[in-house]
């Protein structure tokens, strides 16, 4: 089937649905956007810190991830020069250490023998690199080229651009089935409609699982992150700072923000000293800053897969059903919706993307 001749109903506006929707609009297909928020981004991707970067979060890490996080990052320029900037992704740089400086060489030198653009700083030169820091660390990695990005903005850009391209969007309705209709068309049941179309690309996020638990329940956990904001009476952090105390951001003027982890069903006593904490690390490792307060703590579900593993692509079950749910989303969101948007087209450039789709 051509593209311009295929219905597709993406459900979820997050990140991963609002790039689907834009990059299936963009290729000519005729979109339809759920969402049961009443506005983009309003589910996890609200509370994500924003990331898009060269470094991997996690040590035990290989050349390969390296090599997908830099496709992933390209994508990301790719589709911001695409809107003309409206993406909004900031070139801020990023530290990253850990309390052992043979940890941080040893991640180093498996970025550098990936070509990632990496420097490995001392102390001074870190000092130089972020001023605010109270006590630099002995050893970091500088990955210069890093981004920043509000993802709520830019979900909210991409389903603007989607509906620009003739995309339709229905917020505020909540989807409450997949199911397979005639010649195996696949059918979003919502708010009492019964709408069919020739693919239905789940980008429910961690829900995913419960819209897809009828016909094929996917391999993918709910795992709670903590954001906390702060406010901050001095701005003049630059880079991404992402130590073991603290991960933490400038988010605009006299704001912090901070991505914590959480126990598996934290309770308000856990977001309370989560939210302490977070303040007496960032007041320790920022000084120069000035006075800080709490501004909120809120907590997301990611919709989680093994890291750079993203479950994308069609059910066994029902092949007009996709499923477009990953960890990391945000970085990953761009890649996804192009690897889609190729597999739809019969395209072959995965290598590329960094990304492979599954079938489940
Ligand atoms: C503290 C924190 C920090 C993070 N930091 C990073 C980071 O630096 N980099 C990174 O890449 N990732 C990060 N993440 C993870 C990232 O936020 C997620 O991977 C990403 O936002 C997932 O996007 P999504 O579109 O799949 O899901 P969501 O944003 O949850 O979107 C799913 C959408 O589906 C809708 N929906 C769900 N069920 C239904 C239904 N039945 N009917 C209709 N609509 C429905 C929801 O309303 C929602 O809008 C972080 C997460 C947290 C919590």
């Amino acid at each position: 089937m051509s593209l311009t001749t295929l219905r597709a109903t993406v459900v979820g506006a997050g990140i991963v649905g609002a790039a689907i929707a834009y990059r299936l609009s963009r290729a000519g297909c005729r979109v339809r956007l759920i969402d049961r928020a009443s506005a983009p981004g309003e589910g996890v991707t609200a509370h994500s810190f924003g990331w898009i970067g060269h470094t991997p979060f996690a040590l035990e890490t290989t050349r390969a991830t390296f090599r997908r996080r830099a496709a992933a990052l390209a994508q990301h320029r790719a589709l911001d020069r695409e809107l003309g900037g409206r993406l909004g992704l900031a070139p801020c740089g990023a530290l990253f250490w850990t309390r052992d400086p043979e940890r941080v060489e040893r991640l180093f030198r498996i970025g550098a023998a990936a070509d990632a653009p990496l420097r490995l700083l001392s102390a001074a030169e870190t000092a130089e690199r972020a001023p605010v820091l109270t006590e630099p660390p002995p050893l970091a990695i500088d990955a210069p080229e890093d981004c920043a990005l509000n993802p709520i903005g830019a979900a909210g850009a991409l389903v603007a651009a989607a509906c620009e391209l003739g995309a339709e969007t229905r917020f505020g309705c909540p989807v409450d089935a997949i199911e397979i209709g005639r010649a195996g068309a696949a059918v979003v049941r919502a708010g009492g409609a019964r709408i069919e179309s020739d693919l239905a690309v789940v980008a429910a996020g961690a829900d995913s699982a419960a819209l897809l638990g009828d016909l094929a329940p996917p391999p993918l956990t709910r795992s709670p992150s903590v954001l906390v904001r702060l406010d901050v009476a001095r701005d003049g952090l630059s880079p991404i700072l992402s130590g073991p105390e603290l991960e933490v951001r400038a988010a605009g003027p006299g704001a912090l923000i901070a991505a914590e982890s959480a126990p598996a069903a934290p309770t308000a006593a856990d977001l309370e000293r989560i939210g302490r904490e977070t303040l007496e690390a960032a007041r320790r490792l920022l000084a120069p800053l000035g006075p800080m307060a709490l501004q909120s703590v809120a907590v997301g579900a990611r919709p989680m897969t093994p890291p750079d593993a993203p479950l994308v692509g069609r059910l066994r079950a029902a092949p007009a059903v996709m499923i477009a749910a990953a960890h990391p989303g945000v970085i990953l969101a761009p890649s996804i919706a192009q690897a889609i948007a190729d597999e739809l087209a019969g395209r072959e450039n995965r290598e590329a993307l960094g990304l492979s789709l599954v079938r489940y």
